[in-house]
C-alpha cells in the first residue's frame, strides 16, 4: 500500500435553507405528503417562467465570503440537459461556466499540530430533481416532485485531499461552516447534505492524476470515510493485477461496505449545456457583497481563538467545542450569567455530557440536561456543595428529569461534608477499625492511606470532602 498514493475531490450538495424553491414559490418543507410542494413551475408546464429566490443567491454568496472566495459578478444560470422521470422540465437548472462562487479555499485539521488548506474550485446554483419512489406501489415507481426545484450549493473541491481522514475533515468543516452561516440545516438523513466522492490512485512520485470513480450514495461521514477506504483498495488491487480504473460512478452499498458500478463513462451524458433564455444573469454588486460580509456570524475560527482568550480555553477543548454550531451555543448559553469555571465546564459538555449523548444518540440541542442546569451543576463542584465524584450522580439523576441540581442534591442528601468535626468522627472509626493498616502506615507503608481514604469516602458514601479527608487522616495517623 505505501508505494500508492490517494487522491480525492468532493462535490457536496448543500441544499439552501430557503423557505420557498429557487425558482417557485413553492414550499420546500421535508416530509409533506408526495407532490403536496410541487407547483406547476416544479411540474416543468409549458409556458411558466422560473423566478429566481433572491434568498438562495445572497445564501450562496454568504458561503462565498466566508471561504474567501471571487463572487461572480455576473453568474449565469444554464441548463443541464438529460432524461429522467423525476425531472418534468428534460432539464435541470444550474450553472455550468460562471458560477456565482469562484475560487476558495478551506483549512482543515488533521491533528493538533496540522492544518491543511483545501482549494475549493467553486460552488454553484442549481435547483434539485424529485424523488423517484421505488417501493410502494408493486411493478410501479412513484414520482415524488415535492423536491424538485429545492435550491442547492453545490461546492466542488480541488483534487486536493490525501486520505480517506481528511476527505471526512474536509466534509465535516463545510458541514460545521453551512450551519454557522445559516444556510443549511445540514440533516444527512434527509438528504439537505450529500457528499459525493471521487477517488483515483497513481504511485507516489506521479505527476499525473490516475483515473477516477466517482462513488454516490454516500449518507454519513462514517460512510465517507468506509467507502473512499474500499474504493482504494479496490482500485490498487486492480492496478496490481494488471487492470485499470475505469472512469465511472459507482454506487455505496453501506450494508455490503463495498461500491458498485453505476454507469461507466461511455454510458455517461453528454448534458448539453446552454444558458437559461428564461433567466438573466445574475448580477451581484460590490456593494451586495460588503452588505454580506458585514454581516456574517462569528465563525468557528474565530470563536475558537476567543474562547482561548477570553476563556483561556485550551486550543483542544476550543477546537472541539466550535467544531458544532450547537454544541459551542449551548457553552455560550452555560457561560452566560453563571460563576461556573468555564474551564470545568467546558469539560462537563465535552466529558460527561457529549457521552450521554453519544449513548443514547441525542443532539446536543435536544439535551435532556439544559445548558443552565448544567452550569449549576458545575457551580456546586466549585462552592463544594458536592464533590466532582457526586456530581456524576446528579447529573445522571437531571439526565433521568429528576429535576435541578440543588433539588437532586436536598432530596438525595448528597450535600458534601465538610463539617471537620464530622469528618474526624468518621476517620476515628476507620482508624479504629483497622490497627494493622494503622502499624503498617507507621512502619512506611505510605500506600495504606489510599486504603483509609477509600474506606472513609465509603463510610460517607462518598460525601465527605476529600481535600478535607486526606488532611485530617495525615494528621491522625502520625500520632
Ligand atoms: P465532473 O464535472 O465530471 O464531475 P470535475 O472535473 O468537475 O468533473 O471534477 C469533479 C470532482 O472530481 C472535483 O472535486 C475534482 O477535484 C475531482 N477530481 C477530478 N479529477 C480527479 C482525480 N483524478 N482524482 C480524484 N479526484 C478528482
Ligand atoms: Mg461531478
Amino acid at each position: 500500500m505505501n508505494e500508492w498514493e490517494t487522491v480525492i475531490g468532493l462535490e457536496i450538495h448543500a441544499q439552501l435553507a430557503t423557505a420557498s424553491k429557487i425558482f417557485s414559490a413553492a414550499s420546500t418543507q421535508y416530509g409533506a405528503e408526495p407532490n403536496r410542494h410541487a407547483c406547476v413551475v416544479d411540474l416543468g408546464m409549458p409556458g411558466v417562467l422560473p423566478v429566481l429566490n433572491r434568498a438562495a443567491v445572497n445564501m450562496a454568496i454568504r458561503f462565498g465570503v466566508a471561504i474567501g472566495a471571487e463572487i461572480g459578478h455576473e453568474s449565469v444560470f444554464a441548463r443541464k440537459n438529460y432524461f429522467y422521470p423525476d425531472l418534468p422540465k428534460g432539464y435541470q437548472i444550474s450553472q455550468f461556466e460562471f458560477p456565482i462562487v469562484g475560487r476558495g479555499q478551506i483549512s482543515i485539521s488533521l491533528d493538533e499540530q496540522n492544518r491543511k488548506q483545501i482549494g475549493i474550485t467553486r460552488a454553484h446554483l442549481e435547483e434539485d430533481a424529485g424523488k423517484s419512489i421505488h417501493d410502494q406501489f408493486p411493478a410501479q415507481s412513484g414520482i415524488d416532485l415535492n423536491r424538485a426545484g429545492t435550491p442547492l450549493l453545490e461546492i466542488v473541491s480541488e483534487p486536493d485531499m490525501r486520505s480517506a481522514k481528511e476527505a471526512v475533515a474536509y466534509a465535516r468543516k463545510i458541514h460545521s461552516l453551512v450551519r454557522y452561516l445559516e444556510i443549511c440545516d445540514g440533516n444527512m438523513q434527509e438528504g439537505s447534505f450529500r457528499c459525493d466522492a471521487n477517488v483515483s490512485v497513481r504511485r507516489k512520485g506521479d505527476e499525473k492524476l490516475g483515473t477516477r470513480a466517482e462513488l454516490k450514495n454516500i449518507n454519513s461521514f462514517r460512510f465517507i470515510e468506509r467507502a473512499i477506504n474500499y474504493e482504494v483498495e479496490r482500485q490498487i488491487d486492480l492496478i496490481e493485477d494488471g487492470g485499470s480504473v475505469v472512469q465511472e460512478t459507482r454506487l455505496y452499498d453501506s450494508e455490503r461496505d463495498e461500491t458498485r458500478s453505476m454507469r461507466s463513462k461511455e454510458e455517461a451524458n453528454d448534458y448539453r449545456y446552454f444558458p437559461d433564455p428564461d433567466l438573466l444573469p445574475v448580477v451581484v454588486t460590490a456593494k451586495d457583497i460588503e452588505r454580506i460580509r458585514a454581516a456574517l456570524p462569528e465563525l468557528p475560527e474565530q470563536k475558537q481563538q476567543r474562547y482561548i482568550s477570553e476563556y483561556g480555553l485550551s486550543n483542544d477543548n476550543a477546537e472541539l467545542l466550535v467544531a458544532n454550531r450547537d454544541t459551542a451555543l449551548y457553552f455560550e448559553a452555560a457561560c452566560n450569567n453563571s460563576a461556573a469555571p468555564v474551564a470545568q465546564l467546558a469539560n462537563w459538555i465535552l466529558g460527561d455530557l457529549a457521552g450521554a449523548l453519544n449513548k443514547s444518540g441525542l443532539e446536543i440541542s435536544d439535551s435532556p440536561v439544559s445548558a443552565e442546569m448544567l452550569a449549576l451543576l458545575v457551580e456546586r463542584i466549585a462552592d463544594n456543595t458536592i464533590s466532582g465524584k457526586i456530581a456524576k450522580q446528579v447529573f445522571e439523576a437531571m439526565w433521568q428529569g429528576e429535576g435541578d441540581p440543588d433539588a437532586i442534591i436536598e432530596a438525595r442528601g448528597l450535600k458534601q461534608i465538610t463539617d471537620s468535626g464530622a469528618i474526624e468522627l468518621l476517620i476515628d472509626e476507620v482508624i479504629a477499625a483497622n490497627p494493622e493498616q494503622v502499624e503498617q502506615f507507621r512502619a512506611g507503608k505510605d500506600k495504606v492511606l489510599g486504603f483509609f481514604v477509600g474506606q472513609i469516602m465509603k463510610q460517607s458514601q462518598g460525601k465527605a470532602n476529600p481535600g478535607q479527608v486526606n488532611a485530617i487522616l495525615r494528621e491522625k495517623l502520625k500520632h
